[in-house]
């Protein structure tokens, strides 16, 4: 009996990847997805996407080789602090690692010639294909009629003349054939990635400039509050609502320390850092400017250290509120 083609495709979640399944699977090929996960990105719309195609999906956390390359890019960051060339080609090598490992034929994603023009070029396309290690079995059904061929294909188990021959930044083709495929939910191209959004970027540049190698604790907070910096290497962390304020008490750790207003609803802020227990009045002033003081003069903090309190009474200044804040 003849041998079921099995093809590991890189999935999104968003439109792009799931046609690209649509197009191999319309060959008769049998598609197991693949998604990453780290503190800038996560799995939520691939799931929802395998979900809906009906396909298996690795999921992998690759935070430690990721955050490597996201320090120290060999090809460079895009606008922000996004190393899209060398993130895709760590992508792939995984996803040839697995090919090897697992049997699969070959490897396939929803990128398209030309459709970001620094990193879907047909440059950019060939530097991460050839960086990952795996060039000759990466396919890229959307694109792949104005690509060179690949191995797959010349050994026939693809058929090249099916493959597509999209490119440029016009969705109209995508938007037609996801309702050929009878496709009704995908998400928003742009979104996902913590890397391109500019204020995050910021903050974690200042982060890295601080501390080369922060704990995975302390990328995943970068996602919340405002960040003032309190010392070259502590910082607080100030909730802006109560999801955030339940969110970040949660990031208690041993040698933080956790403040919150007694009497007035205000934030809860959390102080990180070896040299935290040196700066928690600069810490409880913050707070307490950050709480509903209005004309108070005074208001007392509460600070919180391995189910140990003390309370810190401070004269609220107007003047703290901007002093240290990162963004
Ligand atoms: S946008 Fe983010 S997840 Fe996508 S390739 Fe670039 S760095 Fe990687």
């Amino acid at each position: 009996m003849k041998k079921k083609v099995r093809a590991i495709g890189l999935i999104s979640g968003g439109l792009d990847s799931i046609l690209a399944v649509k197009v191999i699977q319309s060959q008769g090929i049998k598609v197991t997805g693949l998604c990453f996960t780290c503190p800038f990105f996560g799995s939520q719309h691939a799931k929802a996407a395998a979900k809906g195609l009906n396909i298996p999906l690795i999921v992998k956390d690759f935070t430690e080789d990721h955050f490597l390359i996201v320090k120290n890019p060999p090809h460079g960051y895009g606008k922000t602090m996004n190393p899209c060339i060398d993130c895709h080609a760590l992508m792939l090598k995984i996803a040839g690692q697995l090919m090897e490992n697992k049997g699969f034929d070959f490897i396939f994603t929803g990128e398209v010639l030309n459709e970001r023009p620094l990193s879907q070029n047909r440059q950019s396309l060939h530097v991460v294909a050839n960086t990952s290690g795996y060039e000759k079995y990466i396919v890229r059904p959307l694109s792949a009629k104005l690509l060179d061929e690949t191995e797959p294909e010349k050994k026939g188990l693809l058929n090249r003349q099916a493959l597509l021959d999209i490119q440029g930044r016009s969705r109209k083709r995508q938007i037609s054939l996801a309702q050929e495929f009878d496709i009704k939910e995908y998400p928003n191209p742009a979104g996902g990635c913590l890397l391109t959004d500019r204020a995050f970027s910021n903050r974690l540049k200042e982060l890295l400039e601080h501390n080369v190698d922060p704990a995975y604790f302390e990328l995943q907070l970068l996602r919340f509050g405002r960040h003032f910096r309190v010392s070259s290497h502590s910082k607080l962390v100030v909730g802006r609502d109560e999801l955030e304020n339940g969110i970040i008490e949660k990031f208690i750790i041993e040698g933080s320390f956790l403040f919150r207003t007694d009497e007035v609803p205000g934030p809860v802020c959390l102080l990180v850092g070896p040299d935290a227990k040196e700066h928690l009045d600069a810490a409880a002033c913050i707070c307490a400017n950050y709480s509903d003081t209005k004309d108070k003069t005074e208001c007392k903090v509460m600070c919180e250290q391995a189910d140990k309190y003390r309370e810190i009474t401070v004269i609220t200044d107007k003047a703290f509120r901007e002093k240290g804040r990162i963004n």
